[in-house]
């Protein structure tokens, strides 16, 4: 069958479908699945074990209560869209206008499939780094472009600049980033920004930044590629408020671009989800909108989290990778000599009680190997329960 033909379009032509008909489960489903039957702690999905702020949490009460249960509008209700052109005038400086330049989606992840099923045809290249979130392939795959990636380096997981430069060409339709990282907890530094805008430019690309971590950064302020000189006029900018305010669940999401940008996504989302989460967009405007010590003990509570996993992973004999943000952290089985890491998070809940997922599950083949010893574990747990699994996989060591 040919790459390109009319099939790909489909379940099975994307590989979503195993061979035998079946739905291929994406790693963190899977893994969830693994941590329920079990009874492991759950390292794997990254999702948080306890709720956001309880005014956030109130606001979506408040709200099912003052019956806003139909559909929103199109375009998401005018109070989070004015929420979310506030928070980026109030954390970046940027300065958008919430009725053609903000775009409310379900989740980052619609915000994705809309976007890049509204610019990516038949052959289209789409530029990644990689290890990149799972979702990226399938929906590149859906849209039938060709996925080209760049490999981020050990120790830091970042990017060669010359991989980059040979990676984006005259027929790359988008460069996809994600910063902060998924799986890595890298963040990229301006230069590597500087350089994806140059890059864009010259070979007329557009740039597709994830940034939902965007807060749960743990050394340096988050930089928004939007904010570049030279980027905002082909910069597509998604987020959303699961992360932030610890409401996975709730789907709520975003996008900021250009007018002309947004209104080719709307084309696609219009016929995705439609609209989405009534009662849950007021409460994240009433979150966008809450004092800077919020923002400032999310990312320090994190921190703790951070710093409490990886000395734990360190002591149990992993060499555990600095995370800067997210709610990852990388750690090698190697030293412990486990060197397929996807043999032994298999393995793991049975051995420790714990559940990781593998690098290698957000890699192509050909990058996996590079990365075959390496677990990403979640963080964003209790205290309690991050040392519970830090003591739990000491074993491994004995
Ligand atoms: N992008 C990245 C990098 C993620 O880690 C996630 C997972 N939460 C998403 C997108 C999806 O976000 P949402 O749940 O808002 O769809
Ligand atoms: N983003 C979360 C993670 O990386 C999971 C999201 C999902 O389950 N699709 O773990």
């Amino acid at each position: 069958m040919s790459m390109n033909g009319p099939w790909q379009r489909t379940a099975e032509g994307a590989g979503l479908l195993k061979s035998d008909g079946v739905v291929r489960p994406t790693i963190f489903a899977e893994m969830s699945a693994l941590a329920q039957a079990t009874g492991a702690i759950n390292l794997g999905q990254g999702f948080p074990d306890e709720d956001g702020p309880a005014e956030v949490l109130d606001a979506a009460r408040r709200a099912i209560s003052e019956g806003l249960n139909q559909y929103p509008p199109g375009l998401g209700m005018p109070v989070l869209r004015t929420a979310i052109a506030d928070h980026q005038r109030r954390f970046y400086g940027l300065d958008l206008d919430p009725d053609r330049q903000v775009l409310v989606t379900a989740g980052a992840t619609e915000a994705l499939a809309a976007t890049i099923l509204a610019f990516v045809d038949d052959g289209d290249e789409v530029v990644t780094l990689e290890p990149f979130y799972d979702a990226y392939g399938g929906l590149i795959a859906l849209s039938r472009g060709i996925h080209r990636t760049v490999p981020l380096r050990l120790p830091h997981f970042l990017p060669d600049h010359d991989d980059l430069r040979r990676a984006v060409t005259d027929r790359t339709k988008l460069i996809v980033i994600n910063n902060p990282h998924n799986p890595t907890g890298a963040v990229l530094p301006r230069e590597t920004l500087e350089l994806i805008v140059e890059l864009a430019h010259q070979h007329d690309a557009l740039i597709v930044t994830d940034e939902v971590y965007e807060h749960l950064t743990f050394d340096a302020p988050h930089i928004p590629i939007a904010t570049l000189p030279g980027a905002w006029q082909r910069t597509i900018t998604i987020s959303s408020g699961g992360k932030t305010f610890n409401t996975t669940g709730w789907k709520v999401g975003w996008i900021t671009a250009r007018h002309k940008l947004i209104t080719a996504i709307v084309a696609v989302k219009q016929f995705l989800t439609y609209v989405n989460a009534a009662p849950f967009q007021p409460a994240i405007a009433l979150g966008l909108g809450l004092p800077d010590e919020f923002f400032e003990r999310l990312a320090a509570d994190l921190r703790h989290k951070r710093d409490v996993l990886s000395a734990g992973l360190a002591k149990a004999g992993f060499e555990v990778h600095d995370s800067h943000a997210s709610y990852f952290v990388v750690a090698d089985a190697a030293p412990l000599g486990f060197t397929d890491a996807t043999d032994l998070c298999r393995q793991l809940p049975e051995l420790a009680g714990v559940v990781g997922v593998p690098l290698s599950a957000f890699c192509h083949d050909e990058l996996a190997g590079e990365y075959s010893s390496l677990v990403r574990f979640a963080f964003c747990k209790r205290v309690d329960v991050l040392e519970l699994a830090a003591k739990q996989l000491s074993r491994l060591g004995r």
